[in-house]
């Protein structure tokens, strides 16, 4: 996961960063959650929840440093990642709007997205990252590395056919220098494609700050609405398609059951893994249909737990 370390703005007292609506740059907004010690605010605006007060153990990369060994090189999760199921439905997408050419992926951690493209096409493929266990083991891979923040990042090669953010801008402080950054560093025509956590899923309307996902380190929670209004802010993209994908019934089910402020990583992260040994099993052959089926609905009507958007740079 990327962090990245810029200072501005930060309350030396607090150790918080405190901000304003990432999607449209207002401040007025009104509670929303309040989970353990984090607050939530909702902008009153455009809609986006988000955390207003950012630790700066989330902006300057400590906090994921210290998971590094605990969560994202953790068996179970190294497991899962690799698992060829896993980024099935990213590498769909993905191929449709970019065949071949030299893809940037950033907050690639392990390396899980990238490692199976070479399967679909001809592809160059960087990932970029600043949590140095996990790109170790993403070189392992043969994915050529950056080890730097993403906004600090100064390339001197060719241009980018495509940037991919999967699961970051949530974690980010200021999501839309993420991608005034994509842009610069993206061929005219570059497509940029993203995937956050649906502030409209099913999970979130049912479940409300029970949800796992409302967690701390999710400092920012879009709707589509919000991550349009995002894009056209910051400018230069044309938005090509916005969809929702991935549905957890396990995860949904679990903490309906079982609410807790937070599920330890070793949990999830077996969680995970056990969600991908059930999509293969052939035992569950009839409920999968029923899956799909569910799966397909809520992916057209935008309520499936991530949000994905397709954008290309205007040439
Ligand atoms: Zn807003």
């Amino acid at each position: 996961m990327d962090k990245p370390k810029q200072t501005n703005g930060i309350d030396a007292t607090h150790s918080v960063i405190e901000r304003s609506c990432p999607a449209c740059r207002e401040s007025r907004s009104i509670e929303r959650w309040v989970k353990a010690d984090t607050r939530f605010v909702q902008c009153e605006s455009c809609g986006m929840v988000y955390v207003t007060e950012v630790p700066i153990s989330f902006v300057n990369g400590e906090f994921y440093e210290d998971r590094t060994e605990s969560f994202y090189l953790s068996e179970d999760k190294l497991q899962s990642d690799y698992d060829p199921i896993r980024f099935q439905r990213e590498w769909k997408l993905f191929r449709r709007w970019v065949p071949s050419g030299r893809i940037l992926d950033v907050g690639c951690s392990t390396g899980g997205f990238l490692r199976g493209l070479p399967l679909f096409g001809s592809y160059d493929l960087t990932g970029l990252d600043v949590s140095q266990g996990a790109l170790n083991m993403a070189e392992r891979q043969g994915i050529h590395v950056i080890r730097e923040p993403f906004l600090e990042w100064e390339p001197s090669g060719p241009r980018f056919d495509a940037i991919t953010f999967w699961a970051v801008l949530e974690h980010v402080e200021k999501p839309d220098a993420f991608l005034h950054k994509a842009a610069s560093l993206l061929q005219p025509d570059g497509i940029c494609i993203l995937l956050v956590p649906n502030l409209h899923s099913l999970a979130i309307r049912c479940l409300g700050s029970r949800y796992r996902y409302i967690m701390a380190e999710h400092l920012n929670y879009f709707s589509a609405r919000a991550l349009r209004r995002m894009v056209h802010r910051i400018g230069g993209w044309e938005v090509e398609e916005v969809t929702s994908m991935h549905f957890n019934p396990v995860v949904l089910i679990k903490d309906a059951l079982r609410p807790r402020s937070e599920v330890p990583d070793a949990e999830r992260a077996q969680l995970l893994k056990k969600t991908n040994r059930l999509k293969k099993s052939p035992l569950l052959t009839p409920l999968k249909v029923v899956y799909n089926g569910l799966e397909s609905v809520l992916t057209g009507l935008l309520a499936a737990d991530n949000l994905v958007a397709v954008l290309r740079r205007r040439s």
